[in-house]
């Protein structure tokens, strides 16, 4: 389950995709392909591309992408809560600010190549049928599958991942400043529990507490694995959380550890 922002998300970017998949097929039908003789017909084609941008330019897809940046306010604001309850102070300065923005601006820019990239997908797929004679059916079903199957689902993909990074991120330059000022650090691996989990998630849940050299070895061993789509993410805990947990206690109440997993699957 994605979280209920992802999912409301992903809703959203459908409207748009079905929205572009009927646009597309107007501007295509525009052109009166299928009455074209099959030389004209693939110049037609072979000239679409900039009609395509223009349709991905004006569908409300950066719209939505801006609105999941600008979200990344509340992020913070989730992070800060989690760290409430864990009754760890989230460090944040101003430079770290700055970082936030150049990865917002490196999640815009990748959600422009995933949009742009759909366009030219699109368009191959168009010249490939075109080439080998399709029907004007074929050719609805060439679009609904680049823009269903692949732009819509890389876009959710991508926008579940650049939440989890931002999240981890903030956390990150939060322990930055306690490592600078050489206080030891704790972790607690948390994030969505079901069997939808990969081998590196269910590993890292299962130890959960981590020291901050095993949280960076953690990190870097499975970074592959963790690429994409991963639901969790290291929040810091105190020391006495960290000695209760290796203990296989919890120092939360029944309460705070509901309300904490309830904002963690948010994110
Ligand atoms: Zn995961």
């Amino acid at each position: 389950m994605p979280s209920s922002y992802v999912a409301d998300f992903d809703k959203r970017l459908a409207g748009i995709v079905s929205q572009m998949q009927i646009e597309i097929a107007q501007a295509l039908k525009s052109g009166e392909l299928m009455s074209l003789s099959a030389s004209a017909r693939l110049t037609y084609i072979a000239e679409f591309y900039p009609e395509l941008d223009r349709i991905l330019r004006e569908s409300g897809y950066f719209d939505l992408v801006n609105k999941l940046n600008k979200d990344s306010a509340g992020l913070v604001k989730n992070l800060r809560d989690i760290y409430a309850i864990n009754k760890v102070p989230l460090a944040f300065v101003k430079s770290d600010v700055k970082v936030l923005t150049a990865l917002n601006q490196m999640t815009f820019t990748a959600f422009e190549h995933i949009g742009s990239q759909a366009m030219q997908s699109v368009h191959t797929a168009l010249m490939q049928g075109v080439l080998s004679g399709v029907s004007d059916k074929q050719v609805a079903n060439i679009i609904q599958s680049e823009m269903t199957d692949r732009f819509q689902r890389y876009a959710t993909t991508y926008a579940n991942t650049a939440r989890q990074e931002f999240a981890q991120r903030v956390a990150f330059l939060s322990a930055e400043q306690t490592r600078q000022d050489g206080d030891v650090l704790y972790w607690e691996y948390v994030g969505a529990e079901d069997d939808k989990n990969r081998d590196a998630c269910v590993i890292g849940l299962a130890q959960r507490y981590f020291t901050d050299a095993e949280m960076q070895e953690f990190e870097a061993t499975y970074a592959d694995e963790r690429a994409y789509n991963c639901r969790h993410i290291f929040v810091e805990v105190t020391k006495e959380m960290y000695d209760e947990g290796a203990k296989g206690e919890n120092d939360l109440t029944d309460d705070e550890l509901e309300r904490r997993q309830e904002i963690i699957e948010n994110i």
